[in-house]
């Protein structure tokens, strides 16, 4: 409400306070605390790997989250960070650029504290995930051409007075990378009475890059000797523009690994946090993850593939050096959103994608050690 009358030059003292509106905004930060308080941490699980091998490879659980994964910590933290800085606004819709996997978590979060929620995405973005943003009560917008999802989330932002949140900006800044219990800080803590408690490498793909940037920071933070290393799928602009330090570097065609792959380097993702880059072709990423079943009996989407079979090739290359440590990767969303895809030999077929001989790189690497990728 305003206070002074007059014309504008004559005002000295606005007040906007709005207690309706204050009383709104503290009680969704508290639903949003409470989804926390509620939930436990994710499990640090132990993939097998002979044990003279002196190498020990971890998986960070992120698919046991309420939403199912790792997208859960990333949309708490834009919830409040969009509610703390007054963007998020009552009875106005929350709008995301998304190719699925932040717009599930965020639907749940807008539906916590009941404002409307718009998730605009590639039209190739998988069944399952439409189908859970419209089980969370949201909207999906699909697009044909994924470079478009940025502006059509502002335009719709624009057209409904609502918030368009932006993750690939805000990532980065709105996840608390000193602690706060973020990925690494658990990663550390759940690592601390094993053999190997500080990790040779921590193995991230990246997507908004967020996470990469979170745990990178957190090892300068704490001053550890931890290395980051960045898993990128065919189809992103990651690894060449960190390669060549080109901000500017674009992919034409949409990553196939869902969650992960940018035609765009994303402002969220953080050169500097990260040590090594590997690329991967999307065939061994597949492969990975069915490893991964086949070893440890959970199915994993395709992003954690990508993962995986970086953590195999640094493990590989460890044990050449003669090096012994720790390793940890990351499961970030779970497989049964995508049975149609990384599951399906249709799928892979169509795709062109001929998982066999990675398949076999990786049977005799858990055989022997030796990696002939
Ligand atoms: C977003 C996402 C990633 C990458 O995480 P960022 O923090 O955005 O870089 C990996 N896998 C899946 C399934 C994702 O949705």
């Amino acid at each position: 409400m305003i206070t002074n009358t007059g014309t504008s030059s004559e005002q000295t003292d606005v007040d906007r306070s709005d207690p309706v509106y204050r009383a709104w905004l503290k009680e969704s930060v508290r639903r949003v605390h409470a989804d926390a308080n509620r939930s436990a941490d994710t499990h640090l699980l132990r993939f097998p790997l002979p044990g003279e091998w002196g190498i020990d490879l971890y998986l960070k659980d992120e698919s046991t989250h309420p939403t199912g994964s790792l997208k859960h910590r990333l949309a708490r933290s834009l919830f409040l960070y969009g509610l703390c800085n007054g963007w998020i606004r009552p009875g106005k819709p929350v709008i995301e650029a998304s190719s699925g996997s932040t717009a599930v978590s965020e639907a749940y979060f807008a539906k916590l504290i009941g404002v409307p929620f718009i998730a605009v995405m590639p039209r190739t973005t998988s069944s399952e995930k439409t189908r859970l943003i419209e089980f969370h009560g949201g909207t999906c917008h699909l697009v044909d051409d994924p470079r478009t999802v940025y502006e059509v989330s502002a335009r719709l932002a624009a057209e409904t007075g609502g918030h368009y949140m932006d993750q690939f900006t805000y990532a980065e800044r709105a996840t608390d990378w000193r602690g706060n219990n973020n990925i690494a800080e658990s990663v550390f803590q759940q690592m601390r009475m094993e053999r190997h408690p500080e990790p040779a490498w921590i193995v991230a793909t990246a997507g908004t890059g967020g996470t990469s940037a979170t745990i990178g920071r957190y090892v300068h933070y704490m001053q550890l000797d931890t290395r980051v290393c960045v898993a990128d799928p065919e189809n992103s602009c990651f690894f060449d523009g960190w390669v060549n330090a080109d901000a500017d570097a674009v992919c034409e065609r949409d990553s196939r690994i869902e969650g992960i792959g940018r035609p765009r380097m994303e402002p969220s993702f953080v050169p500097g946090a990260v040590d090594r880059m590997i690329k991967v072709p999307d065939a061994a990423g597949v492969a990975a993850v069915r490893a991964l079943e086949r070893v440890m009996g959970r199915r994993a989407g395709g992003s954690t593939g990508t993962g995986l079979w970086a953590a195999f090739r640094i493990v590989a290359g460890m044990l050449r050096e003669g090096e012994t440590g720790s390793v940890v990767a990351l499961i970030c969303d779970p497989g049964d959103r995508y049975l149609d895809k990384y599951y399906s030999d249709t799928w892979l077929a169509a795709q062109g994608l001929d998982i066999a001989p990675p398949s076999a790189v990786i049977d005799r690497f858990l055989a022997t050690g030796e990696w002939t990728g």
